[in-house]
């Protein structure tokens, strides 16, 4: 079983991935953890290349979306594909639904091109559950700018979008689940950590059980 995570920035879904593979392991399920863009070694590199935010040069947005699948491809084929095929669950940070938001909602690059590559990468392959966990941009973003106080970490050079930006992510997504409603689960991820997880666990009772 394949099982996705989407959402903007700063809904949580860090904690929550690794909430679901606990939630998984506890039933004596192997699972493999991981993420887009990313996952394996060369797909990592190929991440960096994205998610730099120091080169003067900006990234074409066509570039972008090249590169999101081509590391994609690399995924699929150095890590998704080989733990399906042994019977192992993956569980995955982000996958092309986030390419429909960020690079289609977000940067307006037609939906058409996204589904093409989507057929040739994918060749049918599409996750079992997708779990959105949802909440409004502002209330993320406040999320997000708490976590960097604390830690110090920086914005990847996505991250530096304006608001607006995520708004029409936020959009991207809700489209993306309203064409595919069976395979999405809408998490309300403005709530206690305690109450999105109670809510997760149900729907993974109720969807993969
Ligand atoms: O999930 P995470 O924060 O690690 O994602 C890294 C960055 O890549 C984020 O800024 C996210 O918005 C961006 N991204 C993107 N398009 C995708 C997947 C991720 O712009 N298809």
């Amino acid at each position: 079983r394949f099982i996705t995570l989407e959402g903007g920035e700063g809904v949580g879904k860090s904690t929550n991935v690794a909430f679901v593979v606990a939630e998984l392991e506890a039933c004596g399920i192997e699972v493999v953890r991981t993420r887009e863009p990313g996952g394996s070694e060369r797909a990592e590199a190929i991440r960096q290349l994205l998610l730099d935010p120091a080169p003067a040069e900006s990234l074409c947005d066509d570039a972008e979306l090249l590169l999101m699948f081509a590391a994609r491809a690399q995924h699929l084929a150095a890590t998704i594909r080989p733990a399906l095929a042994r019977g192992a669950w993956v569980v995955c940070d982000r996958f092309t639904d986030a390419t429909f938001a960020y690079q289609g909602g977000g940067r307006g690059l037609p939906q058409a091109d996204i589904a093409a590559l989507e057929t040739l990468v994918q060749k049918g392959l599409q996750p079992d559950l997708t779990l959105l966990l949802d909440m409004p941009v502002e209330a993320a973003r406040g999320r997000l700018a708490a976590r960097r106080a604390e830690t110090g970490e920086g914005a990847d050079r996505i991250e530096q979008e304006a608001e607006q930006f995520f708004e029409a992510v936020r959009i991207g997504y809700h489209q993306r689940r309203d064409a595919d409603p069976e395979r999405f689960a809408t998490i309300n991820a403005d709530q206690s950590l305690m109450a999105v997880q109670a809510d997760i666990a149900a729907a993974l009772a109720m969807r993969v059980a």
